[in-house]
């Protein structure tokens, strides 16, 4: 007996059918102008177990998820006129036909490779456009909808119901949604957009009784709901931020123009946060299969991640989770390898397989307890069951858990020279000659595959694309994993640091650059690869075999800016520390005129790109030779390693670059040492290409975003400034 979370009741149901055997699914699906990301993979796991869920105890699922590629990414963006497909269609020069074709193909790989299984129907909303102009006319004709200018809105004063799914009735939310809103057009702040006019330069756009225009956002569902699955759905699904406006616009929209209840059971999916916050491409903190793919992570691993926590709780995305989840998959992928090579039984263990089977069922019904029910199969794993029996019972749960665990043999079939070696080792081994055996281990390893040793004999089996990964590449995924080495004392001259993150080419020309000017010094080059997937890695790895100057340290994903270069802190060991930018290039010998500069102790920065302010807003670079400054840029900031103890490190709320530099200097300020500028140093500045990336308002956001961590922190310490202190002493 299946029982689910009902949002509209707000309490758990026990889950009965409109209709014996058939269940009417909707999922609200992707929007095709961009990559999904994981957050929103999350919220389709949730319906995929729910669907495999009622299979599994023989319901025909039929399974609507729509595809939004007519644009309206949210209804205050439409109704501003915004339409995010047209826009990135015109940034990558394409129509948007085309990238909505892409990324719907992006969207359908994707959800493969976490094997969701696909919905029967993917209908796209650009291909039932008239369908929602006849809803929007019944809408009208029923006097739930009006029309001004070329526009229809909902009145949502017509349906005393709205808000009944969110409780939004006069909330802060609802408030927030109409600011954004402001409509002039509209009787009713409330009011939605169904239908919206075409302004003249607009592309996509189609006929209506009411002039040329496109749909909103949520007659889309509404329309396409009732064409696939007619006027009432067993369940609906989505994330839970769908629930407003979206779904409860739904809900106004299909009972007013059907005049029945629109939705048995409402399922929404809690969150998948990354840094605390809600995973979303415009918070910067969204992660795509490519992204963990490319750290050599099988997607599989990600849903066996949101296995582990109930659908109603948020989920604090981080790679280190999702290296344990890979972990616990290969786990249990190598049980099955393992119960696969034993003899298949008698069945005499049915009645024990029976309780195990019910107990799992009965964790699932129990509204998805999932992790419940994935604790259970290690129990299961760990039992006194014959191994036989504990396979079959796991191929059974994976009907629902879905982790291709019957794909296990193919995974890992050997070809069959590798196997003549394997049985060549046997051999050897029997013969008590371990050292020849061993060497033909480490050769297979080498090749890629691993052999395991057990009681009943030896297996072998292909690496899997972690194991090679982590074989080649140990990460990290937090600048806590990283000891601290500022105690010991120096080890060198020099600690060169760079943070490296994409921009091959820069990376080379920095990193070369400042190792063929360190001739002469004791120089150790320390790089912290911030997660670069464009081969950067690969370059670096293959530079630090060749130069043992070089030591880097790997990523698994783009640590913040003060993270990052805290990670250097902790592992320099020069007695001078240079950070350097990837786009800055070493021109001559920069260590000498350093050294000079801090045989004063009493100098606790220096560079060559200083700057000065009078009133903590506007910073200058100074023309002078060398001068007394108030902060060194971060193209090329050096200082002594010895004054970290008592200056600090950085700070790791900085996540981007921009006035982090400022922000340290003025630690050293604090600190009573002195910062100075020396222009004639040998480096240049070259194009900084992350800044120049990033769009004007982007530069501006994350740019004011740190400015303020700065002034929160500095605005009354003007007495720091070298302006306030040339005036005192000349007061003086
Ligand atoms: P969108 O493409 O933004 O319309 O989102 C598609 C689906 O993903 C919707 O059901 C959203 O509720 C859901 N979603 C978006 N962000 C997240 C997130 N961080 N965690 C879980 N679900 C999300
Ligand atoms: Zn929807």
């Amino acid at each position: 007996m299946l029982k689910l979370y009902n949002t509209l009741s707000r309490r758990i149901e026990k889950f009965a059918l409109l209709e014996p055997e058939v269940c009417r699914m909707y999922t609200c699906g992707p929007t095709v102008y961009r990559h999904a990301h994981l957050g929103n993979l999350r919220s389709y796991l949730m319906a995929d177990w729910l669907r495999r869920a009622m299979e599994h105890q023989g319901v025909r699922v039929v399974h609507v998820k729509n595809i939004t590629d007519v644009g309206h990414m949210r209804q205050e963006m439409l109704e501003r006129g915004e339409d995010k497909v047209v826009a990135t269609a015109l940034a990558e020069g394409k129509t948007p036909q085309e990238i909505a074709r892409h990324y719907a193909e992006v969207f359908f790989n994707d959800e493969a490779k976490v094997n969701i299984l696909p919905a029967h129907h993917f209908p796209k909303a650009s291909e039932h456009v008239e369908d929602m102009v006849r809803m929007v006319e019944l809408l009208i004709e029923l006097g739930y909808a009006y029309e001004v200018g070329g526009n229809v809105y909902f009145a949502v004063s017509k349906f005393p119901e709205y808000g009944k799914l969110s409780g939004n009735i006069e909330g802060s939310e609802l408030l927030e949604a109409l600011r954004m809103e402001s409509d002039p057009l509209k009787k009713d702040p409330r009011d939605f957009t169904l239908w919206k006019g075409a302004e003249p330069a607009r592309v996509l756009k189609w006929p209506s009784p009411w002039g040329d225009g496109f749909p909103g956002w949520h007659i889309e569902c509404s329309a396409m709901a009732a064409g696939y699955l007619g006027e009432q759905l067993d369940i609906h699904t989505g994330g839970v931020d769908n629930i407003f406006p979206h779904h409860e616009g739904e809900i106004a929209q299909s009972e007013g123009a059907f005049g029945k209840r629109f939705v048995n059971v409402w399922l929404h999916g809690e969150h998948l946060l990354a840094d605390g916050v809600k995973m979303a491409k415009s918070a910067g903190n969204s992660y795509t299969i490519a992204d963990i793919q490319s750290q050599g992570i099988d997607p599989l691993a990600f849903r066996y991640l949101c296995l582990t926590v109930r659908y109603r709780t948020r989920l604090n995305f981080t790679f280190s989770s999702l290296k344990a989840a890979q972990k616990a998959l290969l786990r249990l992928k190598n049980r099955v390898w393992e119960w696969m090579s034993l003899p298949p039984l008698k069945d005499e263990h049915e009645e024990a397989e029976e309780i195990w089977r019910s107990r799992f069922l009965q964790l699932v019904s129990d509204d998805l307890n999932m992790p419940g029910a994935l604790a259970l199969v290690w129990e299961m794993s760990r039992s006194t069951l014959p191994g036989y029996s504990k396979l079959r019972l796991l191929l059974d749960f994976d009907h629902i858990l879905g982790l291709d665990l019957q794909n296990v043999p193919q995974e890992y079939q050997v070809p069959q020279d590798i196997v003549s070696l394997t049985e060549e080792r046997a051999l050897l081994r029997e013969r008590r000659m371990y050292e020849e055996a061993d060497n033909l281990r480490i050769r297979l390893d080498r090749e890629g595959y691993i052999v395991e040793d057990t009681p009943s004999g030896s297996r072998i089996r292909p690496k899997v694309a972690w194991e090679k990964h982590e074989g080649d590449f140990k990460t990290i995924s937090s600048s806590k994993e990283v000891s601290s080495r500022i105690d010991e004392s120096d080890k060198g001259d020099f600690t060169l640091g760079i943070v490296a993150c994409n921009y091959i080419q820069d990376v080379q020309r920095c990193v070369e650059s400042a190792l063929n000017w360190s001739h002469g010094y004791s120089v150790e080059l320390l790089v912290v690869d911030n997660g670069s997937t464009d081969g950067t890695r690969r370059w670096l790895k293959e530079k630090a075999s060749q130069d043992t100057r070089l030591r880097v340290i790997y990523a698994d994903h783009i640590l913040g800016e003060g993270a990052a270069k805290n990670i250097i802190l902790k592992q320099s060991t020069g007695r001078i520390v240079v950070l350097l930018d990837t786009s800055v290039e070493t021109l001559g010998d920069i260590m000498g005129p350093l050294k000079v500069m801090f045989s004063e102790s009493i100098v606790g920065v220096a560079g060559p790109f200083g700057l000065r302010t009078e009133d903590l807003r506007h910073f200058h670079e100074p023309i002078q030779e060398t001068a007394e400054v108030d902060a060194i840029q971060a193209y090329c900031f050096a200082f002594r390693r010895e004054l970290i103890k008592s200056v600090g490190f950085f700070r790791e709320s900085f996540r981007f670059y921009r006035n982090l530099d400022l922000d340290y200097s003025f630690q050293f300020k604090e600190k009573g040492y002195r910062i100075v500028s020396n222009p004639g140093l040998p480096v240049v500045r070259h194009e900084h290409r992350l800044w120049d990336t990033l769009s004007q308002e982007e530069q501006q956001r994350l740019s004011t975003k740190n400015y303020r961590r700065f002034l929160d922190k500095w605005r009354n310490r003007s007495d720091l400034l070298i302006a306030n202190q040339l005036k005192s002493e000349t007061s003086r």
